[in-house]
C-alpha cells in the first residue's frame, strides 16, 4: 500500500471561499489567483473550483498556457506580466492579460503583433519596491500605453505590503493608498488593487477589480490571532493527513528523535508519524507544534526527520497503531501550525511535496 500520508483538497471549501470574497465586493471583477500551482492545490484543481471567477491571474507563463489546453477560456492574467518578447507572443496566441510594470514590458509589447488589442494591467510601485513604475512616471507609462492601438482596457495595479496590518509603520496602508491614488490622478481606468487582505479586512477600498489568493484557500493573510480564518467565515481547504505506523514507550531520561532534543521527565508514549520535511511539513517546528491525533489535539515532540515525526501520545490513550493524525486542515487551522513555526501559511501550502499523494472531496 502507499504511505499513509495524504493531502485531501475540498472543492466546496475552494468554491465557499471564492463566494466569501465576491459577496465582499460584489461589484468587482474577481481574480482568483492560482499561482504557485494554485498554492499547492493543484492547478487543473483551482480552475475546476474556481470556475465562478471573472479570470484567474498566475505568475507562471506555462501554467497560463496550460489553463488554455485543460479548456479555461475566461481571462487569464499573468501577474508579474512577460518574461521576454517570446511571452508577448504567447500572450497574443492565447489572448493572456498581462502586467506591465517596466519600461522593457511596453518595449516588447510594441514589437508584438495582436490580432486582437491586449488587456494590460499598468503596476505601480506605491511604496513595496519590488515591481512597478513610480508614481510619478506612472501617468507617462499610462499614456504611451493608450497611444498603442494594439491595448485594449488598461486597469491601473498596485500591490500592498501590509493590508492585514494597516498601520505597519514601515508603510501603512494609507500612504499606499495616498502614492496610488496621487501617481493615477485624472486616468480614468479601472483600480486592480485589493489582494486578499484588502478584500477581508478593507472591502471598502475603490477596487473594481480583486486577486484573492490565500483567502480562497482558507488561509488567512496576517497573523492568525488577530484573524483567524474561521472569523471570516473561510473554510480550509487542504488538510494534510496521515497515520501513526509506531508507539514506543519511553521512560524519564529516553531521548526522541535527532539531536535527542527532546528529552522526556516523566514517562511518555510517543507517536511517530508517517510525514516528514521531505513531504514539505517545515523541519524548523518545534516541540509543541499543534496536531491531531484521532481528532484529539497534542503536540509535536523533537526534530522533524526526513520522512517521520514524533507526537506525544500520554494523554490520548486510545491512540493506536494506523490512528489519523491531522498535520493541518479539517479541525486545525494552518495558520496556527504556520504560527508555531514560524513561518505563514501560505509556504506550507506551497511546499507540499510532489511524492504527497493527493484526493479529493
Ligand atoms: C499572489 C498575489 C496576490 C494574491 O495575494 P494573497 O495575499 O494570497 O491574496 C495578489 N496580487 C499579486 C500581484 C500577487 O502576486
Amino acid at each position: 500500500m502507499p504511505r499513509p500520508l495524504v493531502v485531501i483538497i475540498d472543492i466546496s471549501a475552494l468554491q465557499h471561499n471564492l463566494a466569501e470574497a465576491r459577496r465582499r465586493l460584489p461589484a468587482a471583477t474577481t481574480w482568483a489567483v492560482v499561482k504557485a500551482n494554485a498554492y499547492g492545490h493543484g492547478l487543473e484543481r483551482g480552475m475546476r473550483a474556481f470556475g465562478a471567477a471573472d479570470g484567474l491571474a498566475l505568475i507562471e507563463p506555462e501554467a497560463a498556457v496550460a489553463l488554455r489546453e485543460l479548456g479555461w477560456q475566461k481571462p487569464i492574467l499573468l501577474l508579474e506580466g512577460c518574461f521576454d518578447l517570446s511571452d508577448f507572443r504567447l500572450a497574443a496566441q492565447h489572448k493572456f492579460e498581462v502586467t506591465i510594470h517596466c519600461p522593457q514590458q511596453i518595449g516588447w509589447l510594441e514589437k508584438t503583433r495582436f490580432d486582437v488589442p491586449v488587456n494590460v494591467h499598468l503596476k505601480m510601485n506605491s511604496g513595496m519596491n519590488r515591481l512597478g513604475f513610480m508614481p510619478q512616471d506612472f501617468s507617462a507609462a499610462y499614456r504611451r500605453l493608450r497611444a498603442n492601438a494594439q491595448v485594449g482596457s488598461i486597469a491601473l495595479m498596485t500591490h500592498f505590503a501590509n493590508a492585514d496590518a494597516a498601520d505597519n509603520p514601515g508603510l501603512p496602508l494609507a500612504e499606499q493608498v495616498r502614492r496610488f491614488e496621487l501617481g493615477s490622478a485624472g486616468l480614468d481606468a479601472p483600480w486592480n488593487i485589493s489582494n486578499s487582505a484588502a478584500t477581508l479586512m478593507h472591502a471598502d477600498m475603490r477596487s473594481h477589480q480583486v486577486r484573492p489568493g490565500i483567502m480562497l484557500y482558507g488561509g488567512t493573510p496576517g497573523a492568525h490571532k488577530t484573524s483567524p480564518a474561521g472569523a471570516f467565515g473561510l473554510r480550509s481547504a487542504m488538510t494534510l493527513q496521515s497515520e501513526l505506523i509506531g508507539i514506543q514507550q519511553i521512560h524519564p531520561g529516553d531521548a526522541v528523535g535527532y539531536g535527542s532534543r527532546f528529552i522526556a521527565d516523566a514517562p511518555m508514549t510517543i507517536g511517530v508519524v508517517a510525514c516528514g520535511y521531505a513531504d514539505g511539513y517545515p523541519r524548523h517546528a518545534p516541540t509543541g507544534t499543534p496536531v491531531l491525533v484521532d481528532g484529539v489535539r497534542t503536540r509535536l515532540v523533537g526534530n522533524i526527520s526526513m520522512d517521520m515525526m514524533t507526537v506525544d501520545l500520554t494523554a490520548i490513550p486510545t491512540a493506536h497503531h494506523g490512528s489519523c493524525v491531522t498535520l493541518w486542515g479539517d479541525g486545525l487551522p494552518i495558520d496556527e501550525v504556520a504560527e508555531a513555526a514560524g513561518t505563514i501559511g501560505y509556504e506550507l501550502m506551497c511546499a507540499i511535496a510532489p511524492r504527497v499523494r493527493v484526493t479529493e472531496r
